[in-house]
């Protein structure tokens, strides 16, 4: 049997470093489940409703992705989906830190479960959901970095 990875974020939106990340995944193992954090604690600007249906939009192309939100511990989700790889990605030295420590609690909560990392394509290096977020706010043009649908949902939200 393949190993199958759950790939945890927040996706406030799905963005194209997110797509090509699932992309890579994608071709990398038997199956792939983006799992969407309700993530009440950052108030995200997209429901967790509103973003999972963004990233099954995005993502869509990619055979063996699947998408499921939850809530509380990801250990539980990754275990729910009966998955042994928890899928991260690292784009710059600045997200080590934080992804060393979160792989390694996970580890301590469930020792059986491997945390994984993956890079984007080096022009996704420098890009983040909240980056494009904080632009768009200021009347920036972000469509490079979005899919066209998930660019023209930002920009609806924003104009309300
Ligand atoms: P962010 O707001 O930083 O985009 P998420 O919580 O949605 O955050 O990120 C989920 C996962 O996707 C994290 O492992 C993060 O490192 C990864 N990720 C986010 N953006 C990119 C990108 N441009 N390239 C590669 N991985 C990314």
């Amino acid at each position: 049997m393949g190993t199958k990875a759950i790939y945890p974020g927040t996706f406030d939106p799905i963005t194209k470093g997110h797509i090509d990340l699932a992309e890579r995944a994608g071709a990398q193992f038997e199956e792939v489940v983006v799992a969407i954090a309700a993530s009440p604690s950052k108030q995200p600007m997209f429901s967790l409703e509103e973003r999972l249906d963004m990233a099954s939009i995005a993502l869509q192309h990619i055979g063996n992705v699947t998408i499921t939100g939850f809530q509380g511990l990801l250990i539980d989700c990754v275990r729910k989906a009966d998955a042994q790889v928890v899928l991260r990605g690292l784009r710059a030295v600045s997200d080590f830190e934080y992804e060393f420590q979160l792989a390694a609690m996970n580890r301590r909560l469930d020792p059986t479960i491997e945390t994984m990392f993956l890079t984007p394509s080096e022009k996704y290096t420098f890009l983040s959901a909240s980056m494009v977020k904080e632009i768009a706010t200021h009347g920036g043009d972000v469509s490079q970095f979005l899919h066209p649908e998930i660019n023209e949902r930002l920009m609806n939200r924003l104009s309300v």
